[in-house]
Parts: structure tokens; C-alpha cells; sequence
């Protein structure tokens, strides 16, 4: 392990989002604010990329107490099992991270930083269930201010089988909750129900605004897959409240409005305040920071004193 050359500064962690183009980092303060952001493009090819998301931690490193990054991908315990996105996994990040910067680190998924970053780590009481909906849903499980990790990949709701026989998914499952009501799933529905080569969601939207059956009949489709599985989910976990991100909602207008508005008429999701992910583009990286702190959080006497 290398020793650090310099102290970090207390209560300053790293935040690193390795997105699907682009590497973003940054300082997180003890106050949650975000500094000295930086962009680099993602290099080519797995090691490449792991290489580049070491050098990035190590640059940062050196003004802070620990490190935190995001991916998208599944993490067990530290470990990236699977970045399909990415062509990144099976690495141990996590110990990769603390060798090559000598700090405490973490690695959570996009969904775990999101909403680590919507919380405002320690800010909300009580649980809340973030879903993203993107390419795929992702989600998150946040109880008083932390975040619940168990093994690492707490919060893979997309993955719950609600389909069996269904489509095969890159989990190597069949019939995954976002098979059926992800951004992808609405790309595929565009792809069923308009004529033309011009065949995607923006259209199928468009459509469906001026009341064209099939595409009405296609959004709703994904919409009631939605909210059943969330249904679900509200079943296991009571949240009092479930934040609603991703691109898919990123969108508004008509899809948000019709995902939120069946989501709401569900048995275990009534009750439960339903809001909008509120943090733009830097989420994952100020989520990661905020996953950081968690290592390094608590009285002197602890892992803190011990750096
Ligand atoms: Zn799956």
C-alpha cells in the first residue's frame, strides 16, 4: 500500500462517477458541497479504463480522507461483478482503490450514489426507495440517511423476475422487471407499434400525444408493468417515500406523468410521498463522495484516527 504523501482534509472525501463516455470526479466537502469537478474521457478497453479510474482516485486522493466511486454495474462487497455498459468486471475495485491511493474506499452502483445524493446522506428520515429508469430500472434502499448496501447490490429491483419465461436479460435471468417497463422496453415498444424507420421513443411519445391507439396502448402497457413492479416492491419495504429518477423520468411530459399516475393507484404504493429526483448530472459523483464519507464518519477514536 503506498503512504500518502500528504493529509487529507478532514471530512473531504473523493467522488468518482465512471459513466459510459466520460470519467467525472470531484472533492465532496463535509458540508456536502461539490469542488474541483473534472472530466476525462473514458479510455478504450477494460484495463484502460481501470487504469484510468485508479490515476483519477490517486489525483483527487490527495486532498482527501477516502474515496468513493460509482458504476454502473453490480457490486458485491467492493467488487464490480458486472458492467455490461462499461465492458468492465469481474475486478476488486475497492482494493484496487485502497492500494493504489492508500485511503479507505467504496464502490456502489449509479442507482446507491443517486440516492445517496438525493438524501443528502444523513439528511432524511426514515426509508426511501430511489428507482431509476433508464436503458435499465435500477434502484436504491436508503434508511435514515444511509444507505443499505447488505452484500453490496441491495436495490437491484430491476432484476426481480416478474415475468417467468419472459425476455432474457443481461443478468442471465428471463422476464426481469426492466424487460418490461425500462426505457429500453418503451425503445422496443417503438419499434412494435410505428410505421416508418424513424422508430423511437420520442415518437412513440409523440403518438401516444395525439392519441394514437397503439402507441397509447404500448406506453400504457409499460406503465402498469411499472407500476406492478413497484407495487411489489412497496410491499417488501413500506418506504415512506420513493424518488423517481433516470432517464425515463427525466423526460416528463407524457411518460412521466402516465409512470406516476399508475404507480400511484397501487395497493402498497398508496401513501407513500412519491417525488422526483431532484440532482442533476453530478448525483453519482456526489453520491460516491457521500458513500466515502460513511468510512471514514464517527467519533476521533475511529476509523478516522486511525489514517
Ligand atoms: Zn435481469
Amino acid at each position: 500500500m503506498m503512504t500518502r504523501s500528504r493529509q487529507g482534509v478532514p471530512g473531504t472525501t473523493v467522488g468518482i462517477d465512471v459513466g459510459g463516455t466520460m470519467l467525472r470526479g470531484g472533492l465532496v466537502g463535509p458540508d456536502g458541497s461539490l469542488r474541483d469537478v473534472v472530466r476525462r474521457p473514458l479510455p478504450h478497453g477494460p484495463e484502460a479504463r481501470h487504469a484510468a479510474v485508479l490515476e483519477l482516485a490517486r489525483d483527487l486522493g490527495q486532498d482527501a480522507v477516502a474515496v468513493g466511486v460509482a458504476v454502473a454495474g453490480v457490486v458485491d462487497d467492493g467488487r464490480l461483478l458486472l458492467s455490461a455498459n462499461l465492458g468492465l468486471g469481474d475486478i476488486d475495485l475497492r482494493t484496487a482503490l485502497v492500494e493504489s491511493t492508500g485511503l479507505p474506499s467504496e464502490v456502489v452502483n449509479d442507482a446507491q450514489a443517486a440516492a445517496l445524493a438525493e438524501v443528502r446522506g444523513g439528511s432524511a428520515q426514515g426509508l426511501v426507495l430511489v428507482v431509476t429508469v433508464g436503458t435499465g430500472i435500477g434502484g436504491a434502499v436508503v434508511l435514515d440517511g444511509k444507505l443499505v448496501r447488505g452484500r453490496g447490490f441491495a436495490g437491484e429491483i430491476g432484476h426481480v423476475v416478474v415475468d417467468r419465461g419472459g425476455l432474457p436479460c443481461g443478468c442471465g435471468a428471463a422476464g426481469c422487471w426492466e424487460g418490461l417497463a425500462s426505457g429500453e422496453s418503451l425503445r422496443r415498444a417503438a419499434e412494435r407499434v410505428l410505421p416508418g424507420p424513424d422508430r423511437t421513443v420520442d415518437r412513440l411519445v409523440a403518438a401516444a400525444d395525439s392519441g394514437d391507439p397503439g402507441a397509447v396502448g404500448a406506453l400504457m402497457e409499460a406503465a402498469e408493468a411499472f407500476a406492478d413492479g413497484l407495487n411489489g416492491m412497496c410491499a417488501v419495504l413500506a418506504p415512506h417515500r420513493i424518488v423517481l429518477g433516470g432517464g425515463v423520468f427525466a423526460r416528463g411530459g407524457l411518460v412521466a406523468d402516465v409512470y406516476r399516475s399508475q404507480a400511484s393507484t397501487r395497493r402498497w404504493v398508496r401513501g407513500a410521498e412519491i417525488t422526483m429526483a431532484a440532482q442533476g448530472d453530478h448525483a453519482g459523483l456526489l453520491g460516491a463522495g457521500l458513500a466515502a464519507r460513511d468510512l471514514v464518519a464517527g467519533p476521533p477514536t475511529g476509523v478516522l484516527a486511525a489514517l
